[in-house]
């Protein structure tokens, strides 16, 4: 790997004096790889060791584990991340109920981490301005069954345009120049240049600007990033205070890495197992009610008006039928959500997102079915949405059959004919559907996987 540039540890040598050649020691040794727990702890205990102390659910990896290739994996049974990227989702404490905005999101640690902590309540907008980085994070969401989540394409000055003061929490992860990531990143420690934190806090500013504009009164702003130097971090969030009288720095206490100051908290890698991660904690002065809860949907103010909503009667036949062919019953979320069509599919919407017309949508809501020519098809979004229990049918699959569903096969075995939900060690894995002796394979290609026993 690149040695660190000497511009790089005089830069740092500024900000940790006699720290600095402790710090340098850390960047050449090696990541703390983590994973988070997001739906099965019992499939992470063969990689896992202790705990990271700030995230609920975060425990670094045991030496030599490989997680990634697994079937649990696959399934959303966790999630891999750093430890250090762990903290500014649990600075962000989301709540149930809340509706959130990740602003930066792709590839979707954070937003995960805060859809867990929402536990299916509320409304999670991920929004990424790359479309194929926005496509990855839809698919990461998917995988882990989340199930309150909407997922936008946009800049952030759009969306600050269309949604101001709607939310009750922003988190800006902003690009950077990645400094913190140095040890575990190779194109990012070789791309570095002296001149790179100067551009990066100009892009800065202009997604903080707009993420401010999205606060409601009272609302909370989390602005992180993985870099060191201090021009992407204290300055910017000083510069932000004051360029935005209304906001505030709101300390907190992370713990194992102890009180913020002005709001702020930086993980260094030489005092603890993280790689270099800075988040700032800002709340927007007014009231605490959420103004959202009154604002009216096109869709309800259309209701108030006795007019019926599109579509709104077919919607219900097709999940009827959806419950006589493949589900008992949808998550719960899910059978409170806004259900509506597009291109032929139904998708269900968090009830307490915002409206998305007029909007570069990426993922509506969880995807429940298909309909062609009065035929219902289950999507494999909401497979992944359910517990084995609430589908109509489910094939338990040991690991090696399993392995072969996951590379395409359809399988020999006997069953009641029709949608099977296809699941192992209790994780879904997708749709088959029973025909006669075989379980036919109805995994989309795009996802389907040589996984390594
Ligand atoms: N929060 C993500 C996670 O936990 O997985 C990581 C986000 S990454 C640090 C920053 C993201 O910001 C990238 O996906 C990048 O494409 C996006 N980005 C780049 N330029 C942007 C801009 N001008 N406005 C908003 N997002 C931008």
């Amino acid at each position: 790997m690149q040695t660190l540039f000497p511009e790089f540890i005089q830069s740092m040598r500024a900000l940790l004096g006699a720290e600095t050649d402790a710090f340098v020691r850390a960047m050449e040794g090696p990541p703390a790889l983590a994973l988070r727990v997001h739906r099965c702890a019992e499939a992470a205990l063969p990689f896992i060791e202790g705990a990271v102390p700030w995230a609920e659910g975060g425990f670094y990896l045991r030496d030599g584990a490989r997680p990634g290739a697994s079937l649990a994996h696959w399934a959303g049974a966790f999630y891999l991340q750093e430890a250090s990227a762990m903290l500014p989702a649990a600075v962000l404490s989301a709540r149930p109920g809340e509706r959130v905005l990740d602003l930066c999101a792709a590839p979707g640690g954070k937003a995960s981490q805060m859809a867990l902590a929402m536990g299916g309540e509320g409304a999670l907008v991920a929004n990424e301005i790359d479309p194929a980085r926005a496509r990855v994070l839809a698919g990461n969401l998917e995988r882990l069954g989340v199930c309150n989540a909407v997922v936008t394409c946009e800049t952030p000055a759009r969306l600050a345009a269309r949604w101001p003061g709607a939310f009750d929490a922003v988190l800006v992860d902003a690009p950077c120049s990645g400094e913190g990531m140095f040890r575990r990143d190779a194109d990012t420690r070789a791309q570095w240049n002296p001149a790179a934190p100067a551009g990066c806090q100009k892009r800065q500013t202009e997604i903080l600007d707009a993420a401010a504009r999205l606060v409601r009164p009272g609302g909370r702003l989390v602005y992180s990033t993985c870099t060191f130097n201090a021009l992407e971090n204290e300055q910017s969030v000083r510069g932000f205070l004051a360029r935005h009288a209304d906001f505030s720095p709101w300390e907190f206490v992370a713990p194992g890495l102890g009180a913020s100051e002005g709001g702020m908290l930086r993980v260094w890698p030489q005092r603890v197992r993280g790689d270099g991660q800075f988040v700032a904690r800002l709340r927007r002065a007014g009231e605490a009610e959420a103004l959202w809860e009154n604002a009216p949907q096109r869709g309800a103010a259309r209701a108030r008006r006795g007019e019926k909503a599109e579509g709104a009667q077919d919607a219900r036949n097709l999940l009827e039928q959806l419950c006589a062919t493949a589900v008992r019953a949808l998550p719960e979320p899910l059978s409170r959500a806004r259900m509506h069509f597009v291109g032929g599919r139904l998708f269900a919407a968090p009830a307490a997102a915002p409206d998305t017309d007029g909007l570069r949508v990426i993922w509506p809501g969880t995807a429940l079915l298909r309909a062609e020519k009065n035929r219902v098809e289950p999507e494999h979004a909401l497979a992944m949405a359910l517990a084995p229990r609430q589908a109509l049918r489910v094939a338990p699959l040991g690991e090696d059959e399993a392995r072969a569903f996951l590379a395409g096969e359809s399988l020999h075995r006997a069953g009641e004919p029709g949608w099977t939900l296809v699941a192992c060690a209790g994780l879904p894995l997708g749709w088959g559907k029973q025909v006669d002796g075989a379980l036919k394979n109805h995994l989309p290609k795009g996802l389907r996987k040589a996984l390594r026993a």
